[in-house]
């Protein structure tokens, strides 16, 4: 237990929403901590992007103390949002993973042992246990303020390392995921990965049976961040893409790899360079990039078999796309925009007449021109072409794209 002056962190360090759960909890009789990665990232000294609460209330008794601010969520983890204005708070409560206790063993498990249900509810300490990190395991109590750590959290956040609790193999068959967030975590955080947290290469194909669409919330939440070319490197070091991104991955060991990764490596770049100077950004022109080795490669090969371009290009989208959401589901507000990303690269080409003011105005040109940019960066067209539609677009006798779509 560490005390509030020890740790440093205090009430104006956590959100009024937190807060009014938190102190709403307590004042129902009710055991109430901060978790997980708000308590880890202020003790690192960064601001939170959520607060999470743990509590000994049942997710139905935290319906009675919150009413309609409070909603029931989830299968796998029955847990509770409750809302304050704009904030949404998820309030857990303590669950023991029976697996390490003495507790009869009532999780659901499927054939690979991944957790499927996990309902039991336990002791603090077994919460502890039951999570995936020390140093997301830590509990700042709104009683006393002070710090629960029952395991060892404290000591790798001074050490700034990112630590599994309990036997790798065994967390990691339990949830493949955790593979993903160990890479996310200790990229974001600048942390060291402890050598025994390493994702196991022979458990790298785990991840190709996880949920598509919990998937493509974890890869979203890897590339589209300010570390998102640190994140990117360390998934490529453990080759925890290639399940996730296989068709692409195959182009990335070809002789022409270098060049279709160096496109992705400045798509993430850009974006992060986007979100760090707050413009908006869009998971389309990352995926674009991800699944533009694939597609290309893809092209060209229709295209030797003496296909035309376009539908060549329209095919060979298809194919990819229609492979790839199996393992990561792309939603279509993102998929749409990525396929016209894409399809928009051939008009480039067309610069004579009337084609460049009828492209400039397209919603998708100001993406697309941006990955033309890319694209040239890397030498798969001439720079010249590129810096040719810069001037285009700025010539004021040229029609401009309509207000709002132009953004990304
Ligand atoms: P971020 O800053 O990205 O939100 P986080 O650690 O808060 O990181 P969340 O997904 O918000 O990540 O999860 C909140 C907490 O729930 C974690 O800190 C951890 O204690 C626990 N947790 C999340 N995912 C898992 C998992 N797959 N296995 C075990 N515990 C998990
Ligand atoms: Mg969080």
């Amino acid at each position: 237990m560490v005390e509030p002056k020890e740790h440093g962190i205090t009430r104006d360090d956590i959100s009024d929403a937190a807060l009014a759960v938190l102190d709403g909890l307590h004042d129902a009789g009710y055991r109430a901590c901060l978790v997980g990665g708000a308590v880890r990232d202020l003790l690192l000294g960064v601001t939170p992007k959520d607060f999470d609460v743990a509590t000994d209330a049942e997710p139905e008794a935290v319906v009675d103390v919150f009413g309609r601010k409070a909603r029931l969520i989830g299968r796998r983890f029955q847990i509770c949002h409750v809302r304050f204005g704009r904030e949404i708070v998820e309030v857990s409560t303590f669950r023991a993973d029976p697996a390490n206790g003495d507790t009869e063993d009532t999780r659901e498990l499927d054939d690979a042992g991944r957790v499927l249900r996990d309902n039991v509810f336990g002791s603090i300490a077994e919460d502890a246990r039951r999570r995936d990190f020390a140093i997301n395991g830590l509990y700042l109590d709104v009683a006393d303020h002070c710090i629960y750590d029952y395991v060892d959290g404290l000591s790798d956040i001074e050490a700034r390392r990112l630590r599994l609790i309990g036997d790798a193999r065994v967390r990691y068959r339990e949830d493949p995921v955790r593979m993903i967030r160990a890479v996310r975590i200790a990229a974001k955080l600048d942390l060291a990965l402890d050598p025994e947290a390493e994702p196991p290469a022979d458990m790298i194909e785990l991840l190709a049976d996880v949920p598509a669409a919990r998937m493509f919330d974890e890869v979203l939440k890897l590339l589209m961040h300010p570390a998102g070319p640190q994140v990117y490197r360390m998934l490529r070091h453990y080759d925890l893409l290639r399940p996730l991104f296989e068709d692409t991955m195959a182009v990335l060991d070809s002789p022409t790899g270098a060049a279709s990764e160096a496109l992705i490596e400045k798509a993430i770049a850009n974006t992060a360079a986007r979100m760090e100077a707050n413009k908006p950004v869009t998971p389309a022109f990352i995926f674009a990039a991800l699944l533009w080795p694939a597609v290309r490669e893809g092209a060209a090969n229709l295209e030797r078999e003496g296909m035309p371009p376009a539908p060549a290009l329209a095919s060979a989208q298809s194919q990819v796309v229609s492979r790839q959401v199996q393992r990561v589901a792309i939603p279509k507000r993102f998929s749409i925009p990525m396929r016209e990303i894409w399809q928009l690269q051939p008009r480039f080409h067309k610069r004579r007449g009337r084609h460049p003011e009828r492209l400039i105005p397209h919603p998708r040109f100001r993406a697309a021109y941006d990955f033309l940019l890319l694209r040239a960066q890397v030498g798969e067209v001439e720079p010249e072409l590129a810096e040719w539609w810069t001037v285009m677009q700025d010539d004021p006798s040229t029609p401009k794209p309509a207000s709002g779509t132009g953004s990304r």
